[in-house]
């Protein structure tokens, strides 16, 4: 136990709790910051920017004076279009690595681009390891970049990242991270795991509402990702270029959404930080996929891949359980849980992020429970099929 633990809110006016990856249940302060109205170009407004990208880039520890914090409007994916389209060069040339959707997502976004990419899709949920990432980059010399999702969160697989990033830099590449779903509650920390640039966003571990992305990256890179872009909106060095000279953003910000972020990152703080939420996470996860084991579900992945962030389960096998049902019977017991992104078998995710704690969890599974009996399913124990997907990942 941490000295302080963290004050969960009840739900806001009986609303339910988001068992999402984003938007996520968020507290009372976080939505009260979002009152007033602040003018963009006004003092007190450039002012919380400035204090969100110190603090955010305070987030990285020892050797965060290297980097610097641009914030971009729209989702997390603009971001990281943002990103890459900054910096990966026109000429240059990137390796993806996929194992879900959001790896598939930088891929696609990179035919977009126009930019000269290389897929290794290890399908719905294998972790691409270091080796394969040293062989690849041994036989193609023209890849200057390699794009690794830290979190991936379609399967909620935790992504071996230093291991990738240690097969980068021996080639003498770079890595671009898309960490949207786990910075803020897992280190990535530059004095222990080495990347040029890295993207989340304001909906995700830090616990704020949706509505900008943010691209920690090198000071260096960001010099000289100029003219980089494709997109006037979407570029980096100009944003920065534009924020360093007049601490205003080139385009209208999402101002409330800049409030509720700096409220939700001085919780984040006295939560214990990137430590602190993490832990609190990674209780939530441990109480959940317990309780959901006892019940007979099993998860798709061993602990050894489990991320603190999402978990997929299997669908049970029995005639019984119909997911749509099952969704639908824990919303009224106050859990929007998620459908899953597997291809080969169902499955459907329960998130650990947000403003909820163990307690929480343990209703979780409660509900889990009666709704499993309202069905009359017997058993949550998954199809053969499912099992024999799990053991490709012992292999
Ligand atoms: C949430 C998320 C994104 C961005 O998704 P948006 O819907 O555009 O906010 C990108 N990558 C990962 C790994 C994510 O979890």
């Amino acid at each position: 136990m941490t000295a302080s633990a963290p004050q969960i809110d009840p739900p806001f006016l009986g609303e339910p709790y988001l068992l999402t990856p984003g938007p996520l249940t968020t507290s009372y302060e976080v939505k009260q910051a979002m009152l007033r109205d602040w003018g963009s170009w006004d003092d007190d407004f450039r002012a919380m920017t400035s204090d969100m990208r110190c603090r955010l880039l305070a987030l990285l520890g020892e050797g965060a004076a290297e980097f610097d914090c641009v914030p971009m409007q729209g989702s997390g994916s603009f971001a990281v279009e943002a990103m890459l389209a900054s910096f990966i060069p026109r000429d240059g040339k990137a390796l993806v690595l996929a194992n879900g959707a959001y790896g598939l997502r930088s891929a696609q976004t990179l035919q977009y681009l126009g930019r000269a990419y290389r897929l290794l899709d290890k399908g719905d949920y294998l972790p691409p390891r270091g080796q394969e990432v040293a062989q690849i980059l041994a036989d193609d010399p023209a890849i200057t970049h390699v794009v690794a999702i830290h979190c991936e969160t379609s399967s909620g697989i935790l992504n071996p990242v230093e291991e990738i990033s240690e097969a980068v830099y021996a080639a003498d590449r770079k890595l671009l991270i898309d960490s949207m779903s786990a910075f803020g509650a897992i280190e990535l920390k530059p004095s222990q795991i080495r990347y040029e640039a890295m993207v989340s966003s304001a909906n995700k571990c830090i616990e704020g509402v949706p509505g900008f992305g943010f691209v920690i990256a090198r000071k260096e890179e960001l010099e000289a990702a100029k003219g980089n872009s494709h997109s006037l909106s979407l570029d980096v060095h100009a944003q920065w270029a534009h924020m360093e000279k007049t601490g205003q953003w080139r385009f209208t910000p999402p101002t409330h959404v800049v409030a509720a972020f700096l409220e939700a990152l001085k919780a984040h703080e006295a939560e214990g930080g990137v430590e602190g939420r993490g832990a609190r996470y990674t209780r939530n996860r441990d109480v959940m996929v317990a309780g959901m084991r006892e019940l007979g579900f099993e998860t798709l992945l061993q602990n050894r891949w489990l991320s603190p962030i999402i978990v997929t389960f299997f669908c049970p096998a029995d005639r019984n359980f119909v997911f749509g049902r099952f969704y639908d019977l824990m919303k009224e017991k106050g859990f929007i849980i998620y459908p899953g992104k597997l291809t080969v078998v169902d499955s459907f995710r329960v998130g650990c992020i947000g403003q909820m704690d163990e307690h929480v969890m343990r209703q979780v599974v409660t509900a889990a429970s009666e709704t499993l009996a309202e069905m009359g399913v017997a058993s949550a124990a998954p199809p053969a099929a499912a099992l024999e997907e799990r053991a490709k990942l012992a292999a």
